[in-house]
């Protein structure tokens, strides 16, 4: 699809304001309308999707379906099932100092935002965004990842086919339209990506107070405790790290082991991969493939050959790398240094919480996930309570962001603020705080002149 030229953008962004003023997408009704027509025109091209995201990721009909078009008809459907509740004013208590009086929160759309995706769950990661703002009244402007070209061609054909531009429309592009995109004055803006383009997107909206919410990833630990249910934890964690080759947000980036356990870890670590991809997961039906090559490049140079027990090997003309483990893994390696996005799984060994505590926290940023597979109570309170993350799984891995009732999201530097579920609905929401007084009477305590007033004021806020 052809570039969006900076004109176009400029024009684009102010119908949309102009649409948002018409004030069409506050109602119910529109809302409704507008996310079930969504959620038909996904269905109409569930086909095409999935042989796009073939194309760009090499992803399994099932993963295509579980990750992407299926989550995303899900999260319309549980969108319209909870919304009518959601848009509902909620009410709380008055003070004492406001009474007579009743108070209520208002949710009110932010108005025109930008939704910039990345390209790892391309098609979810635009559309999940989309979902919650048109069901918080917004309009869109949303820019898929270049990255993924034959995703993006259908994103933007969907949109185009289903809504009227000043509600939602798609802009194709790389860093020439981001940045025209970025250039122009929005209400809110979406980003879900690195956290070297996070800094560059926030910048940008600090040139016109535009609140942001950042999306953004970094190095999710995950530690399998000496009493961890073994069999469990490496079922889980295959599936989390191996799935879409790597390239997920919170897939565990690294294992830390429990010294007294690793060696039958690492052996059921190693059938469970063998099980799930076969002796050569190139020609597994189940397996992706690295989105570029530059991607695949780089991931190759994190991996240090004499330290890998399971893979190692790549094929660069079908842009795929093996399922990769890593083992004696020190902070001092270089797949250490960043997120590693791609199939490689780094095994580092503890003893005790202190080993723990010095390797997350020698890393420089807050991580996305934690994963803590223990039976232990005290343990995994412990660790979930005193590491700080976004969110995360005991005794599973991933599978939190399944869960819409949990808010979705980072701290620090893997994110600002978070969605899925009502926390969507709140992140596209401006909650506008009202305070409705009687008039059947009027104190005169807070009125001038204030005389012989001032110990009665004390008396009620004291
Ligand atoms: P990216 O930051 O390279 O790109 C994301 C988006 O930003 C793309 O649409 C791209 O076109 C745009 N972009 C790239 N360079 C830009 C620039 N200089 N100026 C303006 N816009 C620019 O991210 P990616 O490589 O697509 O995705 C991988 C990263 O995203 C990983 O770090 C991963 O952890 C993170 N991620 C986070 C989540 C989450 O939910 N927290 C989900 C998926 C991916």
């Amino acid at each position: 699809m052809t570039p969006t030229p900076r004109p176009q953008i400029d024009l684009l962004v102010r119908n949309q304001h102009h649409f948002f003023n018409t004030r069409e997408t506050l109602g119910y009704e529109s809302r409704k309308n507008s996310l079930e027509r969504l959620r038909t025109a996904i269905k109409t091209h569930e086909g095409a999707i999935h042989s796009a995201l073939k194309k760009d990721l090499g992803k399994p009909e099932f993963e295509a379906y579980g990750t992407e078009t299926g989550i995303c008809i899900h999260d319309i459907t549980q969108t319209l099932k909870h919304l009518k509740k959601w848009m509902r004013p909620k009410r709380v208590p008055t003070s004492i100092l406001v009474q007579p009086g009743k108070s209520r929160i208002l949710y009110t759309p932010l108005g025109v935002n930008l939704i910039i995706a990345p390209y790892n769950y391309p098609f979810q990661l635009a559309m999940a965004p989309l979902t919650a703002a048109i069901a918080a009244g917004n309009t869109v402007v949303l820019k898929p990842s270049e990255m993924t070209p034959n995703t993006s061609n259908i994103i933007c054909k969907i949109i185009g086919d289903t809504f009227d531009p000043g509600l939602v429309a798609a802009v194709p592009g790389e860093v020439e339209q981001t940045t025209a995109l970025l250039a122009q004055k929005f209400d809110h803006i979406f980003f879900t990506g690195s956290t070297r383009v996070g800094t560059i997107v926030m910048q940008a909206a600090a040139q016109n107070l535009t609140p942001v919410t950042l999306e953004l990833g970094g190095k999710s630990p995950c530690i399998v405790h000496h009493d961890a249910n073994l069999d469990i934890a490496v079922k889980r964690i295959v599936r989390g790290k191996f799935i879409n080759a790597g390239q997920t947000c919170v897939a565990p980036d690294y294992l830390l082991v429990h010294k007294s356990i690793k060696k039958a870890f690492l052996k059921k670590l190693t059938q469970r991969i063998l099980d799930c991809f076969g002796k050569d997961a190139r020609t597994s039906p189940d397996y992706g493939r690295i989105v570029n090559h530059d991607h695949l490049k780089r991931i190759m140079a994190l991996i240090d050959p004499a330290k890998v027990i399971v893979g190692g090997k790549a094929h660069e003309n079908e842009r795929f790398i093996a399922p990769t483990v890593m083992d004696n893994v020190t902070l001092d390696d270089t797949v250490m240094k960043e997120e590693i996005f791609g199939p490689v799984l780094p095994i580092i060994e503890y003893e005790n919480l202190e080993d723990i505590y010095r390797t997350v926290q020698a890393l420089p940023h807050h991580p996305l996930a934690c994963y803590i597979f223990s039976g232990n109570k005290t343990f995994q309170d412990t660790l979930t309570s005193t590491i700080r993350f976004g969110g995360g799984c005991i005794n599973n891995s991933l599978m939190h962001l399944a869960n819409p009732h949990l808010p979705f999201g980072g701290v620090g530097q893997s994110g600002i603020g978070a969605y899925h579920g009502f926390s969507g609905f709140e992140c596209f929401s401006h909650k506008k705080a009202i305070l409705k007084s009687d008039t059947w009477i009027d104190l005169p305590l807070f009125y001038p002149p204030y005389k012989n007033k001032l110990s009665f004021l004390r008396k009620i806020m004291g």
